[in-house]
């Protein structure tokens, strides 16, 4: 902790890029992270443009950190971990559902040709759209809305990345993966914890694997929490 004058310890640029490299070989690749796509990206791009002022100093360390509406920005690692395990390739169409603070966003723009992202919120929608465009996206498509159904309009996926939990797996979301070979990964389970799930689809036979223990916010929406009706069929 820097004394003195107020804003004397507000990290300057040159602060947060060494903090940004410490933490690629900190906090990812010293836990096995090793796909140099995913790694350079998360070197360059600047998480704590995606916070508030008042989290700034904290954005390269090793935890979520509280945005707007009440919800949070992923842990650096499991940003990492889930765009890994995603083997998001550069002409892949993505999904990804939960947009927050767009910081994930900003990484599947950068490993894919294009993505579309759905928020709940549009206050939230907008603020990441307007990150987005400032650190010059132009390969994506943010849309406000229950991000439980998908966006079936724009289907199918080569890769869905849903980034809040759900009491099951959606068939509605399983339904707009690329029928061969397509990716899906997604936390489900209760309030408290879920299991982070990967599914593969190879035409009409879905398989599942539970990749770790983990703990997001809830999805709320017709096949998330509360709002939730229960009437989806579960393809497997
Ligand atoms: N990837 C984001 C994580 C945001 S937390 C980041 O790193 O910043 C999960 C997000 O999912 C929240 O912004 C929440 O508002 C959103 N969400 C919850 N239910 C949703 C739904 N049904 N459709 C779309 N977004 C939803």
């Amino acid at each position: 902790m820097i004394a003195g004058s107020t804003g004397a310890n507000m990290p300057t640029e040159k602060n947060y890029l060494r903090r940004r490299l410490q933490m690629v070989d900190e906090q990812l690749m010293a836990r096995g992270i090793n796909d140099r796509r995913v790694l350079d990206v998360m070197r360059y791009l600047p998480r704590h443009e995606f916070v508030g002022e008042e989290y700034k100093p904290y954005a390269y360390d090793d935890t979520p950190l509280p945005t707007q509406e009440g919800q949070t920005i992923s842990q650096p690692y499991m940003v990492a971990f889930m765009s890994e395990r995603l083997r998001l390739k550069p002409d892949h169409k993505v999904l990804e559902i939960g947009t927050g603070s767009g910081y994930q966003t900003a990484i599947l723009c950068e490993l894919t040709n294009y993505v579309y992202s759905v928020e709940r919120y549009s206050r939230l929608a907008d603020a990441a759209g307007e990150r987005l465009s400032q650190l010059e996206y132009d390969n994506v498509d943010i849309h406000v809305g229950d991000g439980s159904q998908g966006l079936p309009d724009m289907a199918l996926y080569d890769r869905i990345m849903v980034t809040a939990a759900v009491p099951k797996i959606p068939g509605v979301l399983c339904s707009q993966l690329r029928v061969i070979g397509g990716r899906m990964i997604l936390p489900v389970g209760d309030h408290e914890q879920q299991e982070l799930k990967l599914i593969t689809r190879r035409g009409d036979r879905f398989s599942s694997r539970t990749l770790l223990k983990v703990r997001f916010v809830p999805m709320i929406g017709r096949y998330g929490f509360e709002t939730g009706t229960g009437d989806d069929p579960l393809v497997f």
